[in-house]
């Protein structure tokens, strides 16, 4: 599904992604964990666009389609979502119209016709269902006021909407409260699918109590320098990060 090949990005010529390589496969969960400051979040800006950063050198492939051509937009289109650390409030709009602008986009890129009203309210209904979330916070503008695991439900709930092939979601910052994380959590495992993909980036082992990644990688300056299973992720918890540099600087 997604294939990286020796990525490197900088920003505003600081070089930050060197020489990154990842492949995920439909059907899988991919845990990136990794020190402060190791490029995690940059990645994940690579990856859907963001237009701050510059790749230098190196392919990203998603379903065969050069990823790197492709604008933000079109990469959601064509499946890829990224969850927000810092969720924008849009005040005045409803989040059903959001929502349905949302789905009508995509299914527009796809040469689909916009959605019937029946058809939306029976989508929206499934997927509220799915993520738990009451009819208050649905009719209410987007994120407008939300708390913090409000803002997470609703994230969810979106992923949920649009059906991404491919999710990533960030959370090394964002001071997940436990319930916040269950969210999250719950969300994709409930989505998963032998047809998706999940990149879960996190600084800590605890996400990864609730969601069970299939492979673990740690992101250390700039690069991929070590893959795992889930037990990677409970040596990283107990060791730190120190023992990796010291590899990584040993192998130099
Ligand atoms: P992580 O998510 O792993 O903590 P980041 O991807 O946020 O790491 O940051 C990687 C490096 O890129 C850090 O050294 C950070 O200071 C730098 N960086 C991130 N964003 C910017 C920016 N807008 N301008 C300059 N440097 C940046
Ligand atoms: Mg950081
Ligand atoms: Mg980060």
């Amino acid at each position: 599904m997604l294939e990286i090949k020796n990525l490197h990005a900088n920003i505003n010529g600081k070089e930050i992604i060197k020489g990154l390589s990842l492949t995920v496969n439909a059907g899988e969960i991919h845990a990136i964990m990794g020190p402060n400051g190791a490029g995690k979040s940059t990645l994940s800006s690579v990856l859907t666009g963001n237009p701050a950063f510059t790749v230098t050198e190196g392919q990203v492939t998603f379903n065969g389609k050069n990823l790197l051509e492709l604008s933000p937009e079109d990469r959601s289109r064509e499946g890829i979502f990224l969850s927000f650390q810092y969720p924008v409030e849009i005040p005045g709009v409803s989040m059903v119209n959001f929502m349905r602008t949302a789905v009508n986009e995509h299914r527009k890129y796809k040469n689909l016709d916009p959605i019937s009203a029946t058809d939306f309210l029976r989508l929206m209904r499934e997927k509220k269902e799915l993520v738990e979330m009451d009819n208050k916070l649905a009719n209410r503008s987007v994120n407008e006021g939300f708390s913090g695991g409000e803002k997470k439900r609703n994230e969810i709930f979106q992923m949920a909407m649009l059906n991404p092939l491919l999710s990533i979601l960030d959370e090394t910052d964002s001071g997940l409260d436990i319930d916040a994380l269950r969210i999250v959590a719950n969300g994709v495992n409930k989505l998963k699918s032998p047809d998706n993909a999940s990149i879960v980036i996190t600084h800590y082992q605890r996400l990864l109590d609730y969601i069970i990644p299939d492979f673990v990688h740690v992101l250390y300056d700039g690069r991929i320098v070590k893959s795992g299973g889930k037990e990677l992720a409970y040596e990283l918890e107990e060791r730190g990060y120190d023992w990796i540099k010291k590899e990584v600087e040993e192998a130099a």
